[in-house]
């Protein structure tokens, strides 16, 4: 009876919400999207999931060799963050994410929440399901988006100028087949290799101030002919031929 009586229940309950999003379609969600929507001002004390999909779309706008966490908390680093974030898209700067903020970022990503200058075929030339890396697959291409995230930034702090990605996530039998280190930050997604335009030292020297902790650049060895940028746990920056 009790069983009975709750799939009742359940079954009015989804009804309902099904009612709901009903509405909401044609009440006006203009800005929601397929991808991901937010229903609240977030604000410096805010925490969540809803502020770590903030900090993965504004990880990209933070001071040089900073690194935003995606910890859900909207502390001080993620307010800067957002404020840059507003500067750099012609919004009030006062790193509280509401309307404004979120209609910028809904027009910057695709249904799949990939920014929409970058693809996850780009971030990944190697296989179609992101395995034989050194993390699981969904963690590769998780850690593939972040990365896409501040390559967006970089993008449009260089004044909207084209990226051209030579290289991604890497299977182990990718890694290898492009000669790549065994330790090589491609096995887990956060890897990208820039070539084309500007110049490999113009991005080397851009990347610093996108939140990316690994840079490797002219004048390291094997780098004279890209620019890589990854998100290591262990910082290092070297392009020798630019400065640095
Ligand atoms: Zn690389």
């Amino acid at each position: 009876m009790f069983r009975r009586v709750s799939r009742l229940l359940l079954s009015f309950v989804m009804l309902m919400a099904g009612a709901a999003v009903g509405v909401g379609a044609t009440a006006g969600a203009a800005h929601a999207d397929s991808c991901y929507t937010w229903n609240r001002t977030l604000s410096q004390g805010s925490s969540g999931s809803d502020v770590t999909q903030l900090q993965i779309r504004v990880a990209g706008w933070v001071t040089s060799g900073e690194r935003l966490s995606y910890d859900g908390q909207y502390g001080a680093r993620t307010a800067a963050a957002v404020k840059k974030f507003q500067a750099a898209y012609g919004l009030g700067a006062d790193g509280v994410a509401g309307p404004a903020t979120f209609s910028k970022i809904y027009a910057l990503q695709d249904a799949d929440c990939t920014p929409v200058h970058f693809t996850y075929a780009e971030l990944n030339k190697c296989n179609s399901d992101w395995s034989g890396g050194a993390v699981s697959a969904a963690t590769a291409k998780s850690n593939a988006l972040k990365t896409m995230w501040k390559l967006e930034a970089m993008r449009h702090a260089l004044g909207d100028v084209p990226l051209t990605i030579s290289s991604g996530f890497r299977s182990r039998a990718c890694n290898s087949a492009v000669g790549g280190s065994s330790t090589s930050r491609h096995l887990y997604g956060d890897a990208a290799d820039l070539t084309g335009s500007p110049s490999f030292c113009r991005l080397a020297q851009q990347a610093r101030t996108h939140g990316f902790s690994e840079i490797l650049g002219p004048g390291y060895p094997d780098h004279n002919d890209h620019t890589h940028v990854a998100l290591d746990p262990s910082p290092y920056w070297s392009a020798p031929n630019c400065g640095f």
